[in-house]
């Protein structure tokens, strides 16, 4: 396992696959690294690549939004994604491009160990809980792994196409509140 300063080098040196190509900027994670509370979106859009920061275009706005309205503060959590480059035009991640990352996701959850993992959306489920899985059937279930408490639940860019999730998403992240007050 990498410490932090070497897990740094050793994402903004990875050409492992072809996404490393085109970024403008690796995107590893923003957040608390001792948080109790960790959230796993797919990948970086344009303005994740653009600044280097996870979670900061119209889909991030939307979780700040829910976070806020939950007193969620950012020295509560950490956020990273399944893979640290942006896909061309934000097109879901490969298994191999998955796969090639997810070692340095596994390696910041080791250093971070979080007791919460809130998966959001389709592909940081299927990586972090079950391949076979559909989101709209197991999000707001809890699954216990190692000590370390699950949620899957829809990705917040799921939400600004279909508002008819809101309701869903929101039960989802009152659960995670309840369970990281009492945690
Ligand atoms: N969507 C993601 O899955 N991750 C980001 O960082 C931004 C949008």
């Amino acid at each position: 396992m990498l410490n932090w300063e070497d897990l740094t080098t050793e994402c903004t040196n990875c050409h492992k696959c072809d996404l490393g190509m085109n970024r403008t900027n690796i995107v590893i994670g923003r957040g608390n690294p001792d948080a109790k509370l960790m959230f796993i979106g797919e990948g970086p859009g344009e303005q994740e690549d653009n600044q280097g920061k996870p979670f900061v275009g119209a889909a991030g706005k939307l979780l700040d939004l829910l976070l806020n309205a939950l007193m969620i503060k950012e020295e509560d959590y950490y956020i990273a994604n399944i893979v640290k480059c942006r896909p061309p035009s934000n097109r879901i991640p490969s298994d191999g491009e998955a796969e090639k990352c997810l070692p340095f996701l596994r390696n910041q959850v080791a250093l971070i160990k979080p007791k919460i993992i809130v998966c959001l959306g389709a592909t940081a489920m299927k990586y972090i809980v079950d391949r076979e899985s559909k989101i709209s059937q197991i999000r707001g279930q809890w699954i216990e792994k190692k000590g370390c408490w699950i949620m899957p639940t829809f990705h917040p860019a799921a939400l600004l196409r279909d508002e008819s999730k809101k309701a869903a998403m929101w039960e989802d992240f009152v659960e995670v509140r309840n369970k990281l007050e009492s945690l």
